[in-house]
């Protein structure tokens, strides 16, 4: 009876924490094939998922409104629009909204009213299978699968080549970390087997992301801090990623951000703010405020 047991727990936990924390969507389908309450329409579109497939994706949420449960609207009427290849960041206080913004573009849920639409359609005229294959997420916490580090990284193309995997690793700044373990791309990872640091799980991610090459990026920001170096190398990291691609990034730092077309600054499910990093600071709202915080938090060293 424990055996039968043990795996359902470890699902069931692994999903409820994936629902509360938007940890590792992509996993997460690996790990549930079937989700009760989102179906595909009966005439699903395709849609092309990766960069050298079709140009960047343009991205619209359309007064969109959401409850997880009847008695509490979450999302309460969100407009924004991320034209193909641009940047948005979304910050806020936590509870403010952001990752249930995420949950339904990669549809974990489905909107209670409004709409998202990529290229134009609603998303919920598009397959599931397509839509997720668009869209690629960089989690805060990667989960690794117990395998290899090799297959870990392939798994965001399962086909490529050792040499793309490779390439991949390198764009991420792994490779050599790869190349100091006993077995290099061959050493197993994971629960069972080597533990991994915040910052090469993050990498880890990262040339996944790279190999699956999807029309449009979501960046879950790390809270935790990593050591400045590590800090910098996977932003430089990040950036390359977010090149060309439609990207939206659910951001804590604010120094990380702001050169992003367009920041959204949420507060209780509605957006109360938007603009520029220099235009949010010239208007001396939220975002001004946030910001100075922020500037002495750091200088304070925290
Ligand atoms: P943020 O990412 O800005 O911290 P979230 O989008 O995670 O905020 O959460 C917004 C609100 O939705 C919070 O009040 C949170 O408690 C609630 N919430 C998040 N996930 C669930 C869920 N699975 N069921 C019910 N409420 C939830």
């Amino acid at each position: 009876l424990m055996q039968l047991y043990l795996p359902l727990n470890f699902l069931g936990s692994v999903y409820s924490s994936l629902r509360n924390s938007l940890v590792d969507l992509e996993h997460m389908f690996a790990l549930m094939d079937e989700q009760a309450d989102i179906t595909d329409s009966t005439h699903a579109l395709g849609l092309p998922a990766r960069l050298d497939e079709a140009p960047a994706a343009d991205i619209r949420f359309e007064d969109v409104h959401f409850s997880y449960r009847p008695d509490r609207e979450i999302l309460r009427g969100v407009s924004f629009h991320v034209p193909a290849g641009h940047r948005v960041a979304i910050v806020g206080p936590t509870g403010a909204g952001k990752s249930t913004i995420s949950r339904l573009l990669f549809r974990f849920y489905d909107v209670t009213a409004g709409r998202i639409l990529i290229d134009g359609h609603d998303i919920r005229d598009y397959s599931q299978a397509a839509l997720r294959g668009a869209v690629g997420v960089v989690p805060q916490d990667t989960i690794l699968f117990n395998d290899t580090i090799g297959y870990n990284i392939a798994y965001g193309r399962l086909g490529a080549t050792q040499a793309e995997v490779e390439q991949a690793a390198k764009l991420a700044c792994i490779h050599d970390f790869i190349m100091t373990l006993p077995e290099g791309y061959a050493t197993r990872v994971g629960e069972r087997g080597l533990k991994l640091s915040g910052g090469e799980k993050q990498r880890v991610a990262i040339a996944r992301t790279i190999l699956k090459n999807p029309r449009v990026l979501l960046l879950d920001e790390a809270t935790s801090a990593l050591d400045t170096r590590t800090e910098q190398d996977i932003q430089a990291a990040l950036h390359m990623v977010a090149a060309n691609r439609t990207t939206i990034i659910i951001a804590h730092r604010l120094s990380t951000i702001v050169d992003v077309d367009e920041i959204l600054v949420m507060g209780q499910g509605r957006i109360l703010e938007r603009g520029t990093h220099r235009a949010l600071l010239e208007r001396g709202g939220l975002y001004a405020e946030m910001w100075a915080i922020q500037a002495e938090e750091e200088a304070a060293g925290t």
